[in-house]
């Protein structure tokens, strides 16, 4: 049972397109679970499309539109997921995950980096330098270390479930961690736990790139 969801103002924002390419991946992954969710989605779409019908269009120089759908067209277009299971993929991992994640793991293995005895993580490149997407393996009853966060980090439970001090995790649970707060998460004891996360990392887009982010690509359904 999901209990833990994005907020609406954050469902807001990716309704509007104001999110990053990983953010937008752990909340449409969120989604994917969660019916409340794409309901609440769905409303806002419905709500932004109709905003959109009743705005009055503003004049712009042929140069800018030119510019503009230019940008998106070379720039900007998010490579298609790949709709095939990669052929190779280390630890079987793939068979285990939502079709929706597995769209964006890379052919073959996936590069495990070894965080504590009971902790792995691997990377899933997704093309932006502002945050990282990633996969978090805890082995059945291992403890993560108590670790803080340097930035904003993003967790949706996919397989198995953690526990920390303020709760149960669950397959679906949505949970976003800002800087200072610390935790120290422990798998259940009959499963491994896999989650997606997207950590923010030290660069930062900016300026035109940032208000053209390809997440609309990614909307659910
Ligand atoms: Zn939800």
């Amino acid at each position: 049972m999901i209990s833990r969801h994005p907020s609406p103002e954050w469902l807001v924002e990716y309704s509007s397109g104001s999110l990053s390419t990983a953010q937008s991946i752990a909340t449409t992954t969120h989604i994917k679970f969660c019916s409340t969710c794409e309901t609440m989605v769905d409303a806002l779409a419905h709500l932004g499309g109709t905003l959109l019908q009743e705005s009055e269009s503003v004049p712009v120089s042929m140069r800018l539109l030119e510019h503009v759908m230019t940008s998106i067209e070379t720039d900007f277009a998010p490579a298609e997921p790949k709709s095939e299971l990669p052929a190779k993929v280390v630890d079987g991992i793939a068979a285990a995950l939502p079709q929706y994640v597995r769209n964006f793991l890379p052919a073959g293995d996936l590069r495990w980096s070894f965080l504590s005895p009971s902790l792995r993580l691997a990377t899933i490149g997704v093309g932006e330098a502002e945050f990282e997407l990633a996969l978090h393996r805890i082995k059945a009853g291992g403890q993560a270390p108590e670790h803080d966060h340097c930035g904003q980090e993003i967790t949706v439970v996919l397989t198995g479930c953690f526990s920390d001090e303020e709760g149960i995790y669950q397959p679906g649970d949505f949970m976003v961690r800002d800087a200072g707060d610390i935790h120290k998460p422990i798998a259940a004891q009959n499963e491994e736990c896999i989650c997606l996360s997207v950590l923010a990392a030290p660069i930062k887009l900016t300026g035109f790139k940032r208000l053209l982010n390809p997440w609309l690509k990614f909307s659910p359904g």
